[in-house]
């Protein structure tokens, strides 16, 4: 074989191979089966308590939800403890929404041998949405949270207690965690939280969120975490991101803790997917191994004060072997990296290597291909959903859609980056163009290093390898990658920045989906840029065999997938229809927000749906585009609304309503909007803080069993009426006299509800 081709595939061969073990590290372990030994977690027997727990949509205030907490109770007094209901009203404003509820949370202690004074929270909701059965979101860790009880009291016994925690009303807004963290005297006793979600149903169970000062819980962490998958960067982008879970409230309340979620599938996210059927064993028994191997270990500690020392970066480098250090080495590191880039460069420019005119080319050239790169992604993502129009749902939300598109995706990406470079190569030498994306990369690293310290190893620990790759290029023949012995010796310096960033980009792909596929795929062709030489290596065999291969493998793929998948009973696509009755007009509307064109949506909405908001002809906060048709109407009242005082005191009115249910609804809502200031309020006595600008709708939601009424309290300034939407919700078709409805077919998951809506000016 020719020299050039073996240094090409020694090349793409170890390239291969590293981006290989850097997806390889995102995974979960195997599932131990149901006879594993006693004081081991095996997902198989968790999945059993799945299999009660989630049969059905349990939301709170619900029959089912009663059912799951019946369960619970037994099981805890199987295992011979104490179980208790924490049954209380809990009320907490989030984003300017205020949510509230009457919720019942389930609590167990299970002692340790020191007596006592901290404990363990292991915390999981076991509250479902009213669209899903919830089997991974959250019964994968409810269960998981029964086997694990079992497995520790087949050991032997810990030092400190362990709290379990089944909170109620996550899906209302957090209501149980909130109770528990306001109202129960255990919470005082909480050393440290283990909270577990679901944001899909399958993939590894991630620890993507920690409680700040993270020091000694990452210490632990990285000790005793069987199967860690984790990483700083991520958990500094979530930061950025409005997501909360029951650890919100925790951290809240000065609680410190760790929070770990699955998050492969997001179609199954709220949705008749996430059914026991589909969650995955391998997600559940990683949750599982996080809860009892960190019990373990945090359980036999003597001491779970937590000293709040710094922050940790963490990250994987291969499959469950994390690497953990102190943020106070973010800016040493940086530092190093920077003294190091000065040697480097500053010996190249004397020796004549490179030069700034050279450089400059090089940095020119990486933007530009970083950005086009980018921008292609993003152009071919608006293409393909041009073309495929019928599937945006599956596109963005389905796992099976989303792998082989995300494949193609990437070998597009790796193509454009590399046709760019067959131009810019003749810009300037292949020193110079490497100069250019260290420039680009030492820049990235003050940045991060300063603004997402948590994400400073992604940009620091490739660029000191590449530096030193860099300074042997240069002392190379040409500077360029030109024998066997070059090849190797610049792969392998190139190692850490593809085993660092593939996962990464993989990870990104995941949490922000291929509606982002600029972002990301330009972060794939920021890696490339410490790839140049290689890739100008493999340009220079024959130009345009490398491009135009990774291009055709791209075209066979989008070939293969536009063919073969669809939408089917596996890949159902989603639709939501409502139905609105407004009682002030008793007019009512079907209507959808959802773009599908299906014959099962024409039921609703006849061959010439109306376009445009509802928030006239519905209820004000309607804002949305609808499709809509005129309803029939329905006997079902919204809930009644009753003036139970109305004062004023100075400079605040305080108006007194009571709100009751007049059908089986267990969430209701007050959309109210007045032109005074609003301070705040209460509901059912339980106070809440509120800020909202006059003139400015805000809600209250609440949700609870039927039989409990409301009784909402607000304080604003006198002097203005206050408009009060007041409606509820059901799930389900309206039942109109003499009508009767085509099911949605399996293809479909459906969100079917029933809203009357009514107005009070007070
Ligand atoms: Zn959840």
């Amino acid at each position: 074989m020719n020299n050039n081709i073996i240094r090409s595939l020694v090349v793409l061969l170890i390239l291969s191979l590293t981006a290989f073990l850097g997806l390889n590290q995102i995974a979960a372990p195997n599932v131990l089966p149901k006879d594993a030994p006693a004081d081991q977690f095996s997902a198989e027997r968790a999945a059993l308590h799945v299999e009660q727990i989630a049969k059905e949509p349990h939301s709170t205030g619900t029959v089912e939800a009663a059912k799951v907490r019946d369960y619970l109770l037994s099981e805890l007094k199987k295992a011979g403890l104490d179980a208790q209901v924490q049954e209380a009203d809990s009320a907490r404003v989030s984003h300017g929404t205020v949510y509230s509820g009457h919720i019942q949370n389930v609590i167990a202690r299970l002692k340790g041998t020191a007596g006592g004074d901290k404990a363990i929270l292991i915390a999981a909701h076991y509250d479902s949405v009213q669209t899903a059965p919830g089997a991974s979101d959250d019964g994968a860790a409810v269960g998981a949270m029964l086997e694990t009880l079992r497995a520790l009291q087949a050991g032997p016994q810990l030092k400190q207690d362990v709290i379990f925690l089944f909170t109620d009303g996550e899906e209302a807004g957090l209501l149980g965690a909130n109770a528990f963290a306001k109202e129960h005297p255990w919470a005082k006793d909480v050393g440290m939280v283990l909270n577990f979600e679901a944001r899909g149903y399958k993939g590894p169970s991630f620890m993507f969120e920690t409680s700040d000062s993270n020091g000694w819980l990452m210490n632990e962490f990285a000790k005793a975490a069987e199967h860690p998958v984790a990483n700083s960067m991520l958990y500094d982008m979530y930061k950025l991101l409005p997501n909360d879970t029951d650890l919100t409230v925790f951290k809240q309340a000065g609680l410190g803790g760790l929070n770990f979620a699955y998050a492969i599938g997001l179609n199954a996210y709220h949705n008749t997917l996430d059914s026991v059927e589909t969650m995955d064993r391998e997600s559940l028994q990683h949750h599982g191994s996080y809860m009892l191997s960190l019990t373990n270990h945090f359980g036999n500690l003597d001491s779970l004060e937590n000293p709040k020392e710094q922050n940790h970066v963490y990250f994987n480098v291969f499959k469950h072997v994390l690497v953990d250090y102190s943020q106070a080495w973010v800016l040493p590191l940086t530092a190093v990296v920077t003294l190091l880039f000065l040697f480097v460069l500053i010996t190249g420019l004397r020796r004549g290597d490179v030069w700034v005119g050279g450089l400059f080319k090089g940095f020119l050239g990486f933007l530009l291909a970083v950005g086009v790169t980018g921008g292609v992604a993003m152009g071919a993502w608006t293409l393909v959903n041009m073309l495929q129009s019928d599937l945006a749902y599956n596109l963005v939300n389905d796992p099976d859609f989303f792998s082989v598109y995300s494949w193609g995706f990437a070998l597009l990406s790796i193509a454009v980056f590399a046709m760019m470079y067959v131009w810019i190569r003749r810009w300037t030498t292949t020193s110079n163009l490497m100069g250019g994306s260290i420039i680009l990369f030492w820049l990235l690293t003050l940045a991060v290093t300063f603004l997402l310290p948590g994400g400073s190893y992604l940009f620091a620990w490739p660029l000191f390898f590449s530096l030193i790759g860099w300074y042997f290029l240069m002392k190379s023949r040409d500077g360029e990658i030109k024998t066997l012995q070059d090849a190797v010796i610049q792969t392998l310096f190139a190692v850490p920045a593809v085993l660092l960033f593939v996962p990464i980009v993989y990870l990104v792909l995941v949490l922000v989906t291929l509606e982002l596929a600029g972002v990301v795929f330009a972060l794939l062709a920021i890696m490339m840029g410490l790839l140049v030489p290689h890739l100008i290596s493999l340009l220079e065999v024959r130009t345009w065999r490398f491009p135009i291969a990774m291009v055709g493998s791209a075209l066979v793929i989008f070939l293969i997938a536009g063919f073969t998948l669809d939408i089917s009973d596996k890949n159902p696509t989603f639709a939501s229809v409502f139905y609105g009755k407004n009682q002030d007009t008793n007019k009512a509307v079907y209507a959808t927000a959802s773009p599908l064109d299906d014959p099962w949506l024409e039921q609703f909405l006849s061959d010439d749906p109306e376009k445009g908001k509802l928030s006239d002809i519905f209820n004000p906060l309607f804002t949305r585009d609808y499709r809509y048709a005129e309803a029939p109407e329905i006997k079902d009242e919204a809930p009644k609304l009753e003036v139970v005082s109305d004062t004023t005191q100075g400079d605040v009115r305080t108006l007194k309503v009571k709100l009751e249910p007049q059908r089986k609804a267990t969430e209701y809502a007050v959309a109210a909007k007045t032109e005074a200031k609003v301070i705040g309020g209460s509901v059912n006595g339980k106070s809440f803080q509120l800020d909202v600008a006059e003139g400015k709708t805000f809600l209250v939601n609440y949700t609870a069993a039927p039989e409990k009424p409301l009784e909402l309290t607000l304080q604003i300034q006198p002097g203005s009426k206050i408009t009060l939407n007041v409606f509820d919700t059901t799930y389900g078709y309206p039942s109109v006299q003499g009508k009767s409805y085509t099911e949605n077919p399996k293809t479909i998951m459906a969100t079917k509800r029933v809203m009357i809506s009514k107005k009070y000016e007070l």
